[in-house]
């Protein structure tokens, strides 16, 4: 008799202790996952790198068109030298020569036209990566205050973790070893719980209204009763 007393109140404490023991557990497997990335982050690194390609992509395409463009400008003073040198006498010769002339010009114009267009790019695009930097420094130094924050909540929940796990090993001591067998087979099958304690004349966990004969039992009396709709062993919050 006085065994199933302390059965009742150790079965109750356990089922307490699993409560928390599930919520913890949980938790620290969310802060886990929380502490690992962040999106927000990688997004604006992502970022902070796209634009930076960008803007020397478009640096060396500048480069290239002043460097093509300043080559132009050696061909054409050559021309024209040539064109001054009285060298040529033919007249169709010389008209080509001028067309040619004439042609990179127009050439070199689209080349200068197309550096300055590049130009103003990598003015704008270093503005936006300059922007995205700063912002980079900052969500940087929120994310690792975050995550101090997290590690320093993981490293509480670890020790509560241990202390509930502790503290389940001393009440399964306390529990005869067919009373510990029916607690952890009925956790397994009834989703983690395996008590329910009474609210009223209610089941706490299906909610569903007990029979009066069985209240009285399971109030009065040291036998260990089940809820005949869920199954799980109901018990008064002592
Ligand atoms: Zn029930």
């Amino acid at each position: 008799m006085g065994n199933n007393v302390n059965a009742k109140a150790a079965l109750l404490k356990m089922h307490e202790i699993d409560s928390l023991y599930d919520k913890v557990r949980r938790r620290i497997l969310l802060l886990n996952r929380a502490v690992e990335s962040s999106s927000e982050l990688e997004t604006l690194r992502e970022e902070v790198e796209s634009v930076d390609h960008e803007l020397q992509g478009t640096r060396t395409e500048q480069q290239d068109l002043e460097l093509e463009s300043r080559s132009l400008t050696e061909k054409i003073r050559e021309s024209e030298s040539n064109l001054m040198s009285g060298e040529l006498n033919n007249p169709r010769e010389l008209e080509a020569l001028q067309a040619s002339i004439d042609s990179m010009k127009e050439h070199r114009t689209d080349l200068e036209n197309r550096s300055v267009e590049r130009l103003v790019m990598v003015d704008s695009l270093q503005v936006t990566l300059e922007k995205k930097q700063a912002s980079l420094v900052e969500v940087e130094e929120e994310w690792t205050n975050r995550k101090s924050t997290l590690e320093t909540e993981i490293d509480q929940r670890k020790k509560e973790y241990l202390y509930l796990k502790r503290a389940r090993e001393q009440v399964a001591e306390i529990l005869s070893e067919e009373n510990l067998e029916m607690y952890e087979h009925l956790r397994r099958r009834k989703n983690g719980v395996a008590v329910a304690v009474l609210e009223d004349e209610n089941c706490g966990a299906c909610h569903t209204q007990v029979a009066v004969g069985i209240l009285n039992n399971i109030r009065y009396s040291d036998d260990l009763l089940s809820c005949p709709s869920c199954g799980r062993i109901l018990l008064t919050d002592l």
